[in-house]
């Protein structure tokens, strides 16, 4: 199979050659082909939640952020307040694009390696009336973390208050029940395993209906962009033709493969190996196995003088798997992937590429004080140390 690296980062994710077969043709956006892949594609998203009966799927050209930013300026009103959960970097994301915004926004934060609480948030509600919408992040990509979204969601609604759920790393693959009141960012290229350049909302229908003239941008606008399928079924602006094809040749290897529930257990075989793999290597998970989804997993960096992650991910990158740096803010570490067209056997042969750059780390970075004989092993080992 001919095969370009294998990404085993946050997203863009390795795609099946399938997937990207289906890009090598043209369409004009008001080809009736098109129009009807469009269709086909905004018809089949809300029912991988099962909310095909409550909410309409509003795709976006741009990359997932575009989906959060449009959903934030066009569901919550513009005198309305957003309290944004916040235990990882897309959380406090949604807090500066809500701030940004001019939108009055609250923060509640809890550390990376905590899930967020639905007993705090529902303490929060209770406190301030003022607040109308509350943000969360399902599967938090900074780390890997799952956070209780049931609970959450729960809570806000018994409180009567509307829910923006970022289900960007986690939609296709974990069970989300999107229930009254809640609505949902995704985008193409993460567990749906299409190719970037589209994003899209799940909104319920009425509350969609209802945002008219709450956002203030043209292109983010929501609501027009709704209406514009409704009315037509063209994208109010340029569509990206071919990455509409991919999503939807995505969208039928998820069906063959079984669905979300089949895809969760390749992701969770693939975090298995990877994780049992990395134990036996010496590295130690940044996440309690509890809060963990097999999603991607985070470690923390060898705390050895010879460990350089530049290095580590070069010698990565020389055997075909490219990985990326932590996003953390404290602790050092490096993130692993367990989503895309991959399966064990290519997690079994990362475990193996890894231990053998660290073997080569090992030998080249020594501390000062090496010998001859170790310093010629240093020019035959082959691989590159900057
Ligand atoms: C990937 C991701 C995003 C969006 O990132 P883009 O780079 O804009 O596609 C947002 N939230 C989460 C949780 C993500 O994993």
């Amino acid at each position: 199979m001919t095969r370009g690296p294998v990404l085993l980062t946050p997203g863009p994710l390795t795609t099946h050659r399938d997937t990207r077969r289906a890009m090598l043709r043209d369409w004009g956006s008001r080809d009736d082909a098109f129009i009807t892949m469009t269709a086909d594609l905004r018809r089949r998203l809300p029912k991988i939640a099962g909310a095909e009966q409550t909410h309409v799927a509003v795709p976006l050209q741009g990359s997932g952020t575009f989906a959060v930013e449009a959903a934030i300026a066009t569901l919550v009103p513009r005198s309305g307040k957003l309290l944004v959960l916040v235990n990882g970097a897309y959380g406090e994301r949604m807090v500066s694009i809500a701030s940004r915004l001019g939108l009055t926004v609250a923060a509640e934060r809890w550390a990376e390696d905590q899930a967020v609480e639905a007993a705090r948030v529902d303490s929060l509600l209770a406190a301030d009336p003022g607040i109308t919408d509350v943000a969360v992040v399902h599967c938090e990509t900074t780390s890997g973390l799952l956070n209780p979204l049931d609970a959450v969601a729960s809570v806000v609604g018994r409180r009567g208050r509307r829910l923006l759920v970022d289900a960007m790393s986690s939609f296709g693959a974990l069970p989300i029940g999107l229930g009254s009141g809640s609505s949902l960012m995704a985008s193409s290229n993460k567990c749906l395993e299409g190719v970037p350049g589209i994003a899209f909302v799940l909104a319920e229908r009425s509350a969609i209906a209802a945002a008219k003239g709450n956002c203030a941008s043209l292109s983010l606008d929501l609501h027009e962009q709704w209406r514009g399928f409704e009315a037509n079924g063209q994208w109010r602006f340029t569509p990206p033709v071919q990455v509409v094809a991919a999503l939807v040749a995505a969208l039928d290897r998820l069906d063959r493969e079984g669905g979300p529930a089949a895809r969760l257990r390749r992701y969770g075989e693939n975090f298995d190996v990877l994780s049992t793999g990395m134990a036996r290597l010496g590295f130690s998970p940044f996440l309690a196995p509890a809060l963990q989804a097999p999603i991607i997993a985070t470690f923390h960096a060898p705390r050895e003088p010879w460990y350089d992650f530049a290095a580590f991910s070069e010698a990565l990158a020389d055997r075909g798997f490219v990985i990326y740096p932590g996003k953390l803010t404290r602790a050092e570490s490096f993130r692993i992937g367990c989503i895309g067209a991959l399966g064990a056997a290519d997690m079994r042969r990362f475990v193996k590429a890894a231990q053998t750059a660290l073997a080569g780390m090992r030998l080249l970075r020594r501390p000062v004080g090496v010998s001859e004989g170790h310093a010629s092993a240093r020019c035959s080992s082959g691989s590159r140390s900057t």
